[in-house]
């Protein structure tokens, strides 16, 4: 997509501090990162969200992902966990339009807050939601 910053870095038309380019699949890192080695894996290919993604390309950008954060536990100093984020349209929180996963390494007392407040759930609306899942499998 022409207007689409990542298209443009994934075609090297927009700078980025690369960590592995390959196949179908690129990975830099975040330029306003919420922790230090906080890095963006991408594929080359212009997709909106996840769904829209073929599963094998899913399967290349899932294996960089897991070899990225294999990386960043043993390399960026303090880093004893991470997450994973990557969010499906405005409303989930996605800015940039093209599919994108977050690895944000995490350290102790690094102050960074992915938490929600935990809801209840009757076992009745539980199953209720499940079917409607199963049901489009
Ligand atoms: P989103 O909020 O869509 O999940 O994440 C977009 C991410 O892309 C943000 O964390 C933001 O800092 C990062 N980002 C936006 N523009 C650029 C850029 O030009 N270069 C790099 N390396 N990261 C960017
Ligand atoms: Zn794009």
């Amino acid at each position: 997509m022409d207007d689409c910053i990542f298209c443009k870095i994934g075609k090297g038309e927009i700078p980025s501090t690369k960590l592995y380019e390959g196949g179908n699949v690129l990975s830099f890192l975040d330029i306003n990162p919420a922790s230090k080695g906080h890095a963006l894996v991408i594929p080359k290919k212009h997709y909106h969200t996840l769904l829209d993604m073929p599963h094998e390309e899913m399967k290349e950008v899932m294996e960089i992902v897991q070899k990225i954060a294999a990386a960043v536990m043993t390399t960026i100093p303090g880093t004893e966990g991470f997450n994973i984020i990557q969010s499906n349209n405005e409303v989930a929180g996605q800015v940039i339009p093209h599919v994108h996963f977050h690895i944000i390494p995490r350290s102790k007392d690094d102050k960074l807050n992915f938490a929600w407040e935990q809801g209840n759930a009757e076992q009745e609306e539980l199953e209720k939601y499940a079917k409607l899942v199963k049901d489009k499998l």
